[in-house]
């Protein structure tokens, strides 16, 4: 099963991903957490993804393209895997399609605007394993600590107000024709976001026919 989960930031995207990875034993592959481990070890995809991140901009398609094929290649992906937070723009779906990598589902959280800038608020991810949390609707079971790995939680530094308006303005320019680009595809589904994250998981999952 190759799987995108497509939507704007803050849809849920990352929280799903954990909990279908858990379910089909596949990997997921988070770009946002691949460049924010970057960023934290100096290296030099981190010095280059830094300054765009920061302000909520796109990392350049070459960069991320470069790490989506490395990963890919892992032999822990063989049976699949699940894409979160990538391709983000054309280029990108189209550079993955160019190197044979097809999908058999593309699956679009669907969630408005002002719900998401509310819900960016209680946001909270360990920065150790980059698990992602809610104060409210998906809480740890120890205030302020990993239920997965035990180190800190801590709120990320592009979920400031002014810079999430600025995500979501990318995500609609950028990230939204993709839903075009997979459904000319046959692959697109849609689900709704604005739910309990079990129920949406739930139709997730039907969308997968699993
Ligand atoms: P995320 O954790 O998915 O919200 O990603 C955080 C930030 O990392 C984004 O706002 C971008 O700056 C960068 N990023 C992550 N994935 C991509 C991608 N596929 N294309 C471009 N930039 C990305």
């Amino acid at each position: 099963m190759k799987l995108i989960l497509l939507g704007a930031p803050g849809a849920g995207k990352g929280t799903q991903a954990e909990i279908i990875s858990e379910k089909l034993h596949i990997p997921t592959i988070s770009t946002g957490n691949i460049l924010r481990e970057a960023i934290k070890n100096g290296t030099e995809t981190g010095l280059k993804a830094k300054s765009f991140m920061d302000a909520g901009k796109l990392v350049p398609d070459d960069v991320i393209i470069g790490i989506v094929s490395e990963r890919v290649a892992q032999p822990d992906c063989a049976n699949g895997f699940i894409l979160d937070g990538v391709p983000r723009t054309i280029p990108q779906a189209e550079a993955l399609e160019a190197a044979g990598i097809h999908f058999d589902r593309v699956i679009s959280i669907e969630i408005e605007d002002a719900v998401i800038e509310a819900r960016m608020t209680g946001r909270r991810v360990c920065g150790s394993c980059g698990a992602s949390y809610h104060i409210t609707a998906h809480p740890p079971k120890v205030e302020g600590i990993c239920d997965a790995c035990g180190k800190e939680l801590v709120i990320r530094k592009d979920d400031a107000p002014e810079t999430v308006k600025n995500r979501l303005k990318v995500f609609h320019a950028e990230t939204e024709p993709l839903k075009n680009f997979y459904e000319k595809l046959g692959v697109l589904k849609l689900v709704e976001g604005n739910q309990p994250i079990e129920s949406a998981t739930k139709d997730i999952l039907a969308a997968l026919g699993v």
